[in-house]
C-alpha cells in the first residue's frame, strides 16, 4: 500500500505520521513552496478526546507537551465598555492546553521521513481511471497515478469533486484579523484587558475575540456578521481605510478593546468564513477518500483542527488495521467519520453568542460549563 495524500495542513501530516509508525508509506503534496511560506494561524486549544488523542496515535504527545503555552487558557468576557463579564485564569484545568498551529505543524513535519512533503505540488485536478485508481495533474503539468488518493487539501479541496458535488457557502460571518506585538510593553491596557489566554467581547451581530500568544503578541478575530457585499465596498488594499470602517462598527467601545482594530502592527486581513453544507456525506467510490476541511468545512467553532487531526489519525488507523481490504477500511472510517462531522457542524456557537442574547448568552455559557466540571 503507498498513499497519495494532498495537503500537508494538520489533517494530512496527521495522517501520514500515523500510516509511517505503521509501516506504510505515503507521499505528501503540497500547494505551498515551502513549510516557511505562510504563517499557520494563531493558537489552537486541543481537545483531549480529539485533537490530543490523534497526537498520542501519531507517537508525538511528549513533542506536544513541550509546545504548550502555560496559562493560555484562561477565558475572559467583557462588555464593550470593557466591564469584566466572566474571568476564569483557571480554565487550565480544562484539559484544553493551548499551542500555535505553527509549532504543531512543526513537529509533524519534522516526524516524518525526508522526502515524504512533495512542496511546491499544486493540484489542478484529478481524474478516476478505472478500478479505483486516480490520476492527479499539478500545476506544471505533471501527473501521478495512484491506488489511494486522500483529500486533505481544505475548503476548496480539488479532490472532493470525485466524491461529491457539494461546494462551500459564504456563512454570512466574516472575520477581520489583527496583532498588536509585545503588547505588555506596548499596549499594557489592552493587554490587560485579554488577560493571560483568550478574550471575547461579544454584542449583537458583532465581537472582538483576541487571543496571547507566545511573546505577549495579541492576536485578534474580528467577527462581524455581515453578507459579503458590504466587506465587498471596504478597500482592504488601502490599510487605513479598511482599519477605520471597521473600528467604525465598533465606535462608542472602550478604547483599549478598539485598540485592538485602530492600533494593530500589521494589515487588516479579510477572512471570509465558508462552510459545506452540514450533514456533508457521499457514497463510497473506490481508491479515494477526505479529510478535515475538505469533508466538513464548519463555521469555526474550536473543533475544525481537532477534527482534521482526528479524521487523519482514524484512517491511518483503519488502514494498518485492514491493509489488504482498503475498501473496508474507507467504508469503516466514513462511517464514524459522517455522524461525528454533522454533529460538530451543527454547533453553531458563533450565531448562538453573537444573537440578542448577546454577551450574556456566552457568559451564562461559560457559567454552566464551569459547574458541569
Ligand atoms: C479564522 C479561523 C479560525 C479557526 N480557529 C480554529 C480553532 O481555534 N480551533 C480549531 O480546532 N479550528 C479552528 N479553525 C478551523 C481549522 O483552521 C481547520 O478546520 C483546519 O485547519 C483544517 O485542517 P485541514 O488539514 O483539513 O485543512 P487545512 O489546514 O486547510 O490544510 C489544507 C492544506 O492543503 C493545501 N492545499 C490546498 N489546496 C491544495 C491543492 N490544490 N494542491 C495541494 N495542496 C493544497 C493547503 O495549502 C494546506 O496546507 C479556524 C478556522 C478559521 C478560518
Amino acid at each position: 500500500m503507498h498513499v497519495t495524500i494532498i495537503g500537508a495542513g494538520l489533517g494530512g501530516l496527521v495522517l501520514a505520521r500515523v500510516l509511517h509508525v505503521r509501516g506504510i508509506p505515503a507521499t505528501v503534496h503540497e500547494a505551498e513552496p515551502s513549510p516557511a511560506a505562510r504563517t499557520q494561524g494563531g493558537m489552537l486549544d486541543i481537545h483531549e478526546h480529539d485533537g490530543q488523542w490523534a497526537i498520542e496515535a501519531a507517537g508525538l504527545t511528549d513533542e506536544f507537551r513541550g509546545l504548550i503555552l502555560e496559562g493560555r487558557e484562561a477565558a475572559r468576557v467583557l462588555d464593550g465598555d470593557g466591564t469584566v463579564l466572566f474571568d476564569d485564569p483557571a480554565e487550565g484545568t480544562a484539559g484544553r492546553p493551548e499551542v500555535q498551529r505553527g509549532d504543531l505543524r512543526r513537529i509533524l513535519l519534522d516526524s516524518l521521513p525526508d522526502g515524504t512533503v512533495h512542496w511546491g505540488h499544486k493540484v489542478s485536478g484529478v481524474r478516476a481511471v478505472g478500478e479505483g485508481r486516480h490520476e492527479v495533474t499539478f500545476a506544471d503539468g505533471t501527473t501521478v497515478t495512484t491506488n489511494l488518493l486522500v483529500g486533505a487539501d481544505g475548503a476548496w479541496s480539488r479532490v472532493r469533486p470525485l466524491l461529491s458535488s457539494a461546494t462551500p457557502a459564504y456563512a454570512g460571518i466574516s472575520f477581520v484579523e489583527t496583532f498588536l506585538f509585545d503588547a505588555d510593553t506596548r499596549h499594557p491596557a489592552t493587554a490587560k484587558a485579554v488577560g493571560a489566554g483568550s478574550m471575547f467581547v461579544p454584542a449583537p451581530g458583532k465581537a472582538i475575540t483576541a487571543h496571547r500568544e507566545a511573546g505577549g503578541n495579541l492576536h485578534t478575530y474580528v467577527q462581524l456578521v455581515r453578507p459579503q457585499e458590504w466587506f465587498a465596498a471596504i478597500d482592504f488594499t488601502d490599510p487605513a481605510a479598511a482599519t477605520a470602517r471597521i473600528a467604525r462598527e465598533f465606535a462608542g467601545w472602550a478604547p483599549e478593546l478598539t485598540a485592538l482594530i485602530t492600533d494593530g502592527d500589521t494589515a487588516p486581513v479579510l477572512r471570509p468564513i465558508h462552510a459545506l453544507p452540514a450533514g456533508h456525506r457521499w457514497e463510497r467510490v473506490p481508491g479515494v477518500t477526505l479529510v478535515g476541511d475538505a469533508g466538513h468545512l464548519m463555521v469555526p467553532n474550536g473543533e475544525g483542527a481537532n477534527l482534521a487531526m482526528l479524521d487523519g489519525a482514524e484512517l491511518g488507523r483503519a488502514l494498518a488495521a485492514s491493509p489488504d481490504d482498503v475498501e473496508a477500511a474507507l467504508t469503516g472510517y466514513e462511517r464514524a467519520l459522517f455522524p461525528r462531522s454533522a454533529e460538530a457542524a451543527a454547533d453553531d456557537i458563533l450565531g448562538r453568542f453573537l444573537d440578542d442574547t448577546a454577551p450574556h448568552g456566552l457568559v451564562g455559557f461559560l457559567n454552566q460549563a464551569g459547574q458541569d466540571h
